[in-house]
């Protein structure tokens, strides 16, 4: 089981919930929403666990957290994963769009001059104009559009710009979204929870929830639930390939 794209340090019991993924061998990119979240996080993961922690600086709290850029660099080098890091274009964060790019490009621009990252990326209400700093800077790394709510034009684009996308229950859950989940490539998908924030009958949704999105997947990809698990696992192994 894969879920790309956690926020293990936010659940309550965040120990326990991590221990439970190392039990139940569960690849997690455990994502934070600040650089300083990061330093606390990272040791969440058991030694020899499948969980990796991605430095990030969450677009919703950027115009808060801008100052914790340098503590950002100082990281980098410690991690292969960013995230979340991206742009929020809902209308409560519109006063701040301008220090949400200003943040999103900067790292875009380290992780560049750093040789790249693995990077999950928020694109709410955003995503041309995530994709348009993406194509910017197109040295900063792998995208893995997260919760990818565009239209199929802007999927053309991330398509072109060799964007991967992390899937969630959400995204299967309404008419559009599973269009748009149908007309992604294959073998450029990985699964997600967004958990705890995304919820599954009223509950935060956990890691191993993910299962339910393979089963999920799998008949809109025409595939049984475990050659769905086998693609998975494939895709997430061609995407680290590069990785230490
Ligand atoms: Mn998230």
């Amino acid at each position: 089981m894969i879920d790309f794209h956690s926020h293990l340090d936010l659940y309550p019991n965040p120990t326990e919930v991590a221990s439970i993924c190392h039990k139940k061998g569960i690849y997690v990119l455990a994502v934070t929403t600040t650089p300083s979240a990061w330093i606390q996080s990272s040791k969440l993961a058991p030694s020899n666990s499948r969980i990796r922690t991605a430095l990030g600086l969450h677009p919703q709290i950027a115009h808060l957290r801008k100052a914790e850029l340098p503590l950002f660099d100082a990281l980098v080098n410690d991690t292969k994963y960013v995230g979340e890091i991206g742009l929020d274009g809902g209308s409560e964060f519109s006063p701040y769009w301008n220090d949400q790019v200003e943040v999103f490009l900067y790292i875009l621009k380290k992780c560049s001059h750093v040789g790249g990252r693995i990077m999950s990326i928020h694109s709410r209400r955003a995503t041309t104009p995530v994709l348009n700093l993406i194509k910017d800077i197109p040295k900063s790394g792998t995208p893995v559009m997260h919760w990818y709510t565009g239209n199929k034009t802007e999927l053309e684009f991330a398509n072109s710009l060799g964007c991967w996308y992390s899937i969630g229950m959400p995204m299967l859950s309404t008419q559009k979204g599973l269009e748009i989940v149908r007309k992604m490539p294959p073998d450029m998908i990985l699964t997600e929870t967004d958990g705890p924030f995304s919820k599954i009958l009223g509950k935060p949704a956990m890691p191993w929830d993910v299962e339910q999105t393979v089963n999920k997947l799998a008949p809109i990809l025409g595939k049984s639930s475990q050659s769905t698990e086998q693609l998975l696992h494939d895709n997430l192994k061609r995407l680290v390939q590069n990785i230490i």
